[in-house]
């Protein structure tokens, strides 16, 4: 038994004789392989209870929502707004090149009305950008969740490591 550095419990699986994340060997002795392309959740975000209740089976992409502080409700996914912090149905956002915007469109719209009225108190200075014109990804960096990596959405909260 040995806890990785990331947290999650490892074991000696005898009929691979390897060492396996607990939490995979739990659900597949329950369910069956893990289909190519899904991750186990740990659904409580306690890396270390593995009992099967708390493990669920999600695509990569649900994965990254539920991780960055979205909530599904009745089929419409909520996501949490960067600017007011509102919870928001994604309809609420502009779309953009990764995924939607951090922020919902009223804060969007509120933004451009400030940023014009700020250019034209400004007149005769440069029209360099306003540093919160528009939200920046982080396109460099990522999410570390459950063992996997996800590239970090801009404005996006990064689940505390419980
Ligand atoms: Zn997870
Ligand atoms: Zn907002």
């Amino acid at each position: 038994m040995a806890i990785t550095a990331k947290g999650y419990q490892r074991v000696y699986d005898p009929a691979s004789k390897r060492l396996r994340m607990e939490h995979v060997l739990v659900w597949e002795s329950a369910n069956g392989r893990i289909p190519a392309g899904f991750v186990i959740h740990h659904i409580n975000q306690d890396k270390l209870d593995n009992r099967l209740d708390n493990l669920e089976l999600l695509d990569p992409l649900t994965h990254k929502r539920i991780h960055s502080g979205c909530e599904l409700r009745e089929g419409v996914w909520w996501k949490p707004c960067r600017k007011c912090g509102a919870l928001k149905p994604v309809t609420e956002y502009y779309p953009q090149k990764i995924w939607i915007s951090p922020w919902c469109r009223s804060c969007k719209i509120e933004n451009a009305v400030r940023n014009k009225q700020r250019r034209q108190e400004s007149k005769g200075r440069t029209e360099s950008q306003w540093p919160d014109c528009e939200p920046s990804f982080d396109r460099g960096t990522t999410i570390e969740a459950d063992g996997e990596s996800f590239p970090r959405l801009g404005g996006f909260r990064v689940p505390s490591a419980t």
